[in-house]
């Protein structure tokens, strides 16, 4: 099946719907359904690489199990196991025919049509789990990687994880997200850092961050209201396996400024060097070395060059799947 191009991106046809595959143009909510209006839903970011030994989903169980995650801390049950959505994701990469794709889970309360419930409550509406994908290219612009980007430190604070928890990947924290986002947009910059409500440095909108001071690699504790990010632990394993310190402790906003090198990890971001921080010059202003080894490392293992650190499993080949299907059939 061809997939869609919208403006030269390329839309996977169709999309995972409650166990069933349907057409992407048959993926519809009503207006009435509970997230629309009150932001019920979590979700996931996911890539699948087209690497040197065919294409492979990068740490699809880590995901899936977040997503998971975030859903057990709404109280929302959906019917489908870890290994079930992870099986559901690579069979529907195979009939979408992109060799690399952005892969979106969402789990979200729905409106029952015959039962309808329109209050905040939510318990009795029903949990809806779709999975879409998409060909989706460097998050930060094509550049960002190589040449790092300049970012601000926002006005406005990450959530607090006593009202909105930080650890849930929930779509209503990205109306914080979003304000983080536009205001740095508007003011000239690529992405807005956020402090928490303590004032320290907490992540950005959709991205961890980390310093590399003294050879040392420091970054917030999940405490500083961030989202347990599956690159951050990526990057934490390899750095370890190159036996560089990694420090998890809070950084003040001047430390920002300070530091040797800065870069962001994230699924859509990768490993993206930051080179100015409130207009004020990171290290030499161009991407550090440090940050350079990571991201040899980190491409070289999502393009399969290279095993994980400790010979863990990060990639979920789709081909290995359609061999197990055809063995099983
Ligand atoms: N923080 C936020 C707020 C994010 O949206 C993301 C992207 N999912 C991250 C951090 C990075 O997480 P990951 O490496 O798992 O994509």
């Amino acid at each position: 099946m061809a997939g869609k191009d919208v403006n030269t991106m390329k839309i996977s046809p169709v999309v995972w719907k409650n166990g069933d595959v349907i057409k992407w143009e048959d993926a519809n909510i009503h207006v009435m359904s509970h997230v629309i209006h009150y932001g019920s839903s979590v979700f996931e970011g996911i890539r699948c690489y087209n690497t040197s030994q065919g294409s492979a989903v990068f740490r699809l169980p880590e995901h899936i199990q977040r997503l998971l995650n975030s859903a057990k801390i709404y109280r929302m049950d959906p019917p489908y196991s870890r290994e079930e959505i992870c099986n559901a994701t690579v069979n529907l990469i195979r009939e979408s025919e992109l060799d690399s794709c952005y892969i979106r889970p969402v789990v979200f309360r729905g409106l029952d049509m015959d039962n309808p419930s329109f209050g905040v409550y939510g318990m009795n509406n029903p949990i809806d789990t779709y999975i879409a994908m998409w060909q989706w290219g460097k998050y930060l612009g094509e550049e960002a990687i190589e040449n790092g980007i300049d970012v601000c430190v926002s006005s406005w604070n990450r959530i607090t994880s006593n009202s909105m928890p930080a650890m849930a990947k929930a779509g209503a924290n990205y109306m914080n997200s979003q304000l983080i986002k536009m205001e740095a947009k508007l003011l000239g910059f690529a992405e807005g850092i956020a402090l928490d409500d303590r004032g320290f440095v907490s992540e950005g909108s959709g991205e961890n961050l980390f310093i590399v001071n003294n050879g040392k690699l420091i970054t917030p504790p999940l405490g500083a209201s961030i989202l347990p990010g599956i690159t951050r632990d990526s990057v934490i394993q390899i750095a370890r396996e190159m036996g560089i310190e990694v420090i998890e402790t809070s950084i003040q906003r001047s430390a920002l400024y300070l530091a040797d090198e800065l870069f962001f990890t994230g699924t859509a971001a990768e490993i993206s060097p930051i080179r100015s921080v409130d207009h004020i010059k990171v290290g030499n202003g161009k991407r550090g070395e440090m940050t350079k080894a990571f991201q040899d490392e980190f491409f070289a293992i999502i393009d399969a060059r290279r095993p994980a650190p400790n010979n863990a499993q990060w990639l979920t080949f789709i081909a290995d799947a359609e061999e197990k299907k055809t063995a099983v059939a």
